[in-house]
This record gives structure tokens, C-alpha cells and sequence, in this order.
């Protein structure tokens, strides 16, 4: 590992201060990504900027129409959180799904939104890769590509984004706010992460030295409806193949009224799937017909390779469930 220095700022003037004068520091939250990474040489800061003890930013709250995370929360707060729970059942889902019980108690909500690609030729030194080294080529097109992106993908990279959090955070509507040079600011979740393009390195909204401070999303019928399902190829402590996010507002009668769909797994962002809130408006989520056009809006321009073609079955097939097991839930309160 190559040396680097530590500081530990008790302020965000300081810790922005600290940031703005090392180009090369990280800040560092749970380090459940980030020392993983230095270990292996993949990212090599200067400067370990701890932000562990900048005050405030691990409050969860919880307004009349609104919940707010900040960046230090831990994933295993969040979702035990009782507010997140009752209000945005789907958010608590997605992060018990994740990882492991000690990952999620160490790892915060800014880093989990940080996180880098799964794919093995990023993270093996040994390899030619785009986004780790602009430039040198992408191994995993033709290579081992088994769990990489289907969606979104470019000749550079197919990477995909593995979190679970961030893709039902897009489908919430969720902002994600952030603070640096230029003073703060803040951008709709589904527009957080960046598609690789001819650029894969650069893969967040994120700037120079800008600190994530928290997440805030819209509370209403759409958040307490959602549910976030995730297929892996085994149950525990493994990264989705496949994951869908859905959030719906059911009339009496069990029509939809409104409903919000993104998908995890298949790109290198959360996939939100547009059209869902005009396809599902007015019908019943077991209509067949209305199933198939939304699959087909949600993986329209896919591209799969060697390894990942099993996936496109594998998204129909978990768009319906998830869908079931939302409109099931509602059905039974209703009863
Ligand atoms: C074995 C294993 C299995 C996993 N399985 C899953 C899974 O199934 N689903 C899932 O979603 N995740 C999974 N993860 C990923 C895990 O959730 C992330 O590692 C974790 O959320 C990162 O949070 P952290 O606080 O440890 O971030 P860190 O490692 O501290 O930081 C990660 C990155 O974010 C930056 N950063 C951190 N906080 C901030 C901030 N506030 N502002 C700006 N930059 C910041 C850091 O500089 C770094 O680049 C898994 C991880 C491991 C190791």
C-alpha cells in the first residue's frame, strides 16, 4: 500500500479546507470501499480526510413530507430507522439486502452512494481498464462480464453500479446535496451517477473536493408504498444480478394511480425506468398486457455479452414480482 497521511478535521470548513489544498485526498467515511481499494493499489490518495467526527452528519430525520439522511449515517441506522421504516419501507429493504451486518454497521450512506464497480478487471492492477486508467481499454468487453452492465454501456466501459441503496433512492425521487469550493448544492438522485460514455472514469456528479452531506426524499402514498427486490445468485452477502426498485400509489380498488420504477444491477447508474409512472397510471398491476409494455420500455437498448444475456429474462421476470409483492401488500391492508 502506498503511504499516506491521516487527519481527522472536527469541522466541514476544515475538512473542505483540507480537501481543497491535497487534490489527491479521499475523505474517509466507514473505509468499507475505500481501504479495500488502497489495499489493492487501485486508488492511492495522498491524504485520508476521516470525516468521522464532522458534527451533524449522521442525523436521520424525519419532516410532515420529507426524511433526511445525512451523509454519516450508518446503513444499519437507516434501516432499523423507525421513521425510514414506516415511511420508505422499500429504502430500509435495500440496505438490509446489502452487504453484511458488519459491513453495514460500519459503512455510511455518502460512501455506500460512492461506491465503485464490482467488475474484477478495475479492481486487479494487472488488467487494462478504462475507468481506472483512461485510455488502456476495456478487458471485461469479451472478457469475464457474468454480472456486468446490460444497459447504458459504451465501447470504453460496461461496468455496472452495484449498490442497492442508490436505486431506490432514484426511484423515491431522493436529492442528494453536497458542499465544496463553490459553496452547496443539490441534484436529484437519478442524475447522481454518470454513464460511461468515453469518459468511465469520471462516474459522479461529484467535483473537486466536494463533500456528500445527506440525502432527502419526498414522504407521501409513493414512499410508503415501495419495495426493493434484489436477485443474487445466493441469498447473503452478495451483489445483485438483477434489482428493482418500485414504488406505486394504489386507488381503493387497487389501481394504480402513480407509480415509479428504477432498475439495479443491469448499468453504471441506478436505471430509472421514465415511463412507468405514464404506463401503470390507471391500471391494475397483474394486467399482462401493461407488464409487457413496461418490460420492454425498461430494457429497451439493452446490449448484453458473452457472460450477461441471462439477465434480460431475469429483469422481466423480477419487474413482475416486485410488482406483485407491492400490489399483494396493499391488497391485504386493504382486506
Ligand atoms: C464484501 C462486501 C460486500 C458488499 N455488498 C454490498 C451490497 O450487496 N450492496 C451494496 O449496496 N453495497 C455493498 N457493499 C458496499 C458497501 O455498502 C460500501 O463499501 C459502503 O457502503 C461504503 O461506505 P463507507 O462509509 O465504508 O465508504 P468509504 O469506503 O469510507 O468511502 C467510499 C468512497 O466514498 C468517498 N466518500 C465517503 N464518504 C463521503 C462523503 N461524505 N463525501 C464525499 N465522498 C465520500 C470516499 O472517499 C471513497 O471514495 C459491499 C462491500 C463489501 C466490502
Amino acid at each position: 500500500m502506498q503511504p499516506f497521511g491521516y487527519v481527522e478535521p472536527r469541522t466541514s470548513d476544515e475538512a473542505l479546507r483540507l480537501a481543497r489544498e491535497h487534490p489527491d485526498a479521499r475523505f474517509l467515511a466507514g473505509g468499507t470501499t475505500l481501504v479495500d481499494l488502497m489495499k489493492s493499489g487501485v486508488m492511492q490518495p495522498t491524504l485520508l480526510i476521516d470525516v468521522n467526527r464532522l458534527p451533524g452528519l449522521d442525523a436521520i430525520g424525519l419532516t410532515e413530507d420529507a426524511l433526511a439522511i445525512g451523509a454519516l449515517a450508518r446503513m444499519s441506522d437507516v434501516a432499523s430507522h423507525p421513521g425510514v421504516r414506516e415511511q420508505a419501507p422499500g429504502l430500509s429493504e435495500s440496505l438490509l439486502v446489502a452487504a453484511s451486518g458488519q459491513l453495514r454497521n460500519m459503512a455510511s450512506i455518502g460512501g455506500n452512494l460512492l461506491q465503485r464497480t464490482r467488475c474484477v478487471y478495475f479492481r486487479d492492477r494487472h488488467f487494462p481498464c478504462n475507468k481506472r486508467v483512461p485510455g488502456t481499454g476495456c478487458s471485461a468487453i469479451g472478457g469475464e462480464n457474468r454480472n456486468l452492465a446490460v444497459l447504458g454501456t459504451s465501447e470504453h466501459c460496461i461496468a455496472n453500479y452495484p449498490g442497492d441503496f442508490a436505486v431506490m433512492l432514484a426511484a423515491l425521487d431522493g436529492v442528494v446535496h453536497l458542499d465544496g469550493p463553490s459553496g452547496a448544492r443539490s441534484v436529484v438522485a437519478a442524475g447522481f451517477h454518470y454513464l460511461p460514455g468515453g469518459t468511465p472514469e469520471i462516474e459522479t456528479v461529484v467535483g473537486a473536493g466536494e463533500i456528500v452531506t445527506g440525502v432527502t426524499l419526498p414522504t407521501g402514498p409513493l414512499s410508503r408504498w415501495s419495495h426493493y427486490l434484489k436477485v443474487r445468485d445466493r441469498s447473503s452477502y452478495e451483489y445483485a444480478s438483477v434489482s428493482v426498485a418500485v414504488a406505486a400509489e394504489f386507488a381503493g380498488d387497487g389501481t394504480i394511480l402513480d407509480a415509479r420504477l428504477a432498475l439495479g444491477g443491469l448499468a453504471a447508474v441506478p436505471w430509472r425506468v421514465t415511463p412507468a409512472a405514464a404506463l401503470l397510471a390507471g391500471r391494475r398491476p397483474d394486467d399482462a398486457r401493461t407488464l409487457a409494455r413496461l418490460v420492454e420500455a425498461a430494457l429497451d437498448g439493452a446490449r448484453p455479452q458473452t457472460g450477461n444475456a441471462y439477465k434480460l429474462p431475469q429483469a422481466r421476470a423480477a419487474i413482475g414480482r416486485a410488482l406483485r409483492t407491492l400490489a399483494d401488500r396493499h391488497a391485504e391492508v386493504r382486506t
